[in-house]
């Protein structure tokens, strides 16, 4: 029997009222001589302490996808919403942690970059910025390497300090594009556990972008498959939190492999 529920494309379903919304989402790069297209009509939605996954081989749109909900681009078609009100720009109810090391502030230490944008775009007073910025840190188990600069961080460390950034700004949607795919397998396996307890803790919402099946399968409540470029959804599926090492994992892996390869399907046949 399958372990997957698929949802007719089309029709993205959601338990609760979505946090965010995309409908037909068309996104193109407007080239000098010639516009690329990078996503063709998509639509998403998300709900409150929903982790979805986009999922699908490189260059379908994943990034695309993420840089346009981040509001860094806008649709050529198509809406996005968040809480009902239409994205017209970056803010800091969506907070984007990256792939690579280099996004932090090199002259911060690590509490210093926790707390820039709590003042800065949270507007919080010092005192309560520290708080809050030394409890994030906390829960990515860097208490002790809050007055630590960038450079004295391994790429693990750098990208807790990049999740508690972002987590301590309470965003509405945090947007993770990649972020463990720079990282050694066994930092990458401990990272991935660590941002599901985090997440968990403070029912943060979450868009995660990979090419990682089986990354897909751990850290998604539900997955949308794309197709290769232009990205297009294939299917969307539940993942029914299936545990890691059991059957069932292993049988949601292949099952979501045949969904987005069915030319290697058919040729086995
Ligand atoms: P993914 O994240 O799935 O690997 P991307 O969203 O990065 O894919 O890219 C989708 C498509 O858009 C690809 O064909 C890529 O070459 C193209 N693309 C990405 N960024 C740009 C850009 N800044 N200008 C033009 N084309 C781009």
């Amino acid at each position: 029997m399958s372990v997957i529920e698929l949802t007719p494309v089309g029709a993205p379903q959601t338990v609760g009222a979505p946090v965010l919304q995309a409908r037909d989402l068309t996104l193109i790069y407007q080239g000098d001589r010639e516009a690329h297209l990078a996503v063709d009509r998509v639509s998403l939605d998300v709900a409150e302490g929903e982790r979805l996954v986009l999922l699908g081989p490189s260059g379908c749109g994943k990034s695309t996808i993420l840089k346009a909900v981040a509001g860094f681009l806008p649709p050529a078609s198509g809406t996005i919403s968040l809480r009902g009100k239409p994205v017209t720009g970056p803010g800091p109810d969506r907070i984007v942690v990256f792939q690579e090391f280099d996004q932090l502030l090199p002259w911060k230490t690590a509490l210093g970059n926790v707390m820039f944008p709590l003042i800065r775009a949270r507007k919080l007073a010092r005192a309560e910025a520290q708080d809050r910025a030394e409890d994030a840190l906390a829960r990515v188990g860097l208490a002790r390497a809050r007055d630590q600069f960038p450079h004295e961080l391994s790429g693990g460390m750098k990208q807790r300090v990049a999740i508690a950034r972002a987590l301590a700004m309470r965003p509405d949607v945090l947007l993770m594009d990649e972020p463990f795919a720079a990282l050694d397998a066994l930092t990458r396996t401990r990272l991935q556990a660590d941002l599901l307890r985090v997440v968990e803790e403070v029912g943060a919402t979450l868009i995660f972008v990979t090419h990682s099946i089986d990354e897909a399968v751990l850290i998604g409540t539900r997955l949308h498959l794309l197709s290769a470029h232009p990205g297009r959804t294939l299917a969307t599926l539940d993942t029914n939190g299936v545990a890691q090492g059991t059957a069932a994992f292993t049988r949601m892996v292949r099952e979501v492999h045949e969904l987005l390869f069915p030319q290697a399907e058919a040729a086995d046949v």
